[in-house]
């Protein structure tokens, strides 16, 4: 989608960051990380948020983008100390960039309940 910068990483227009694609996911490095490791994973194709995600196809991306998210995890070393996935959705959500992402977060202990 036209002036969306996460398909712009996405396809290669915008190059920083990448640590894993696949033909149907990328996960780059996020430009202002909350923790030792924070990385954003994103389907390549635009969505632009999880409960944009329906139907057949949209199921199949929400279990194909948590599972790519869990072997980034494995790859960045943040099995053994554990790691956190979260992905905001809408205003009261935090979200602030309108194409479906989960964060990956580790490397520290997080706090709970989130802000
Ligand atoms: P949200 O607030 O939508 O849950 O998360 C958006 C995330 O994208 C934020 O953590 C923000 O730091 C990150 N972000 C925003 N713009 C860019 C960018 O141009 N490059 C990268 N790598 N991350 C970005
Ligand atoms: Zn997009």
């Amino acid at each position: 989608m036209a002036d969306c910068i996460f398909c712009k990483i996405a396809n290669g227009e915008i190059s920083g960051g990448v640590v894993k694609k696949t033909p149907e996911f990328v996960a780059f490095r996020d430009i202002k990380p909350m923790a030792p490791t924070h990385v954003l994973v994103v389907p390549l194709a635009h969505v632009s948020a999880a409960r944009e995600a329906k139907g057949e196809v949209g199921q199949r991306m929400l279990g194909g983008l948590l599972a790519f998210a869990t072997q980034v995890a494995t790859e960045l070393g943040l099995d053994a100390g554990g790691y956190r996935i979260v992905t905001n959705t809408g205003r009261d959500g935090g979200q602030s960039v309108d194409h479906l992402h989960l964060h990956v977060l580790g490397g520290r202990a997080m706090g709970w309940p989130p802000g």
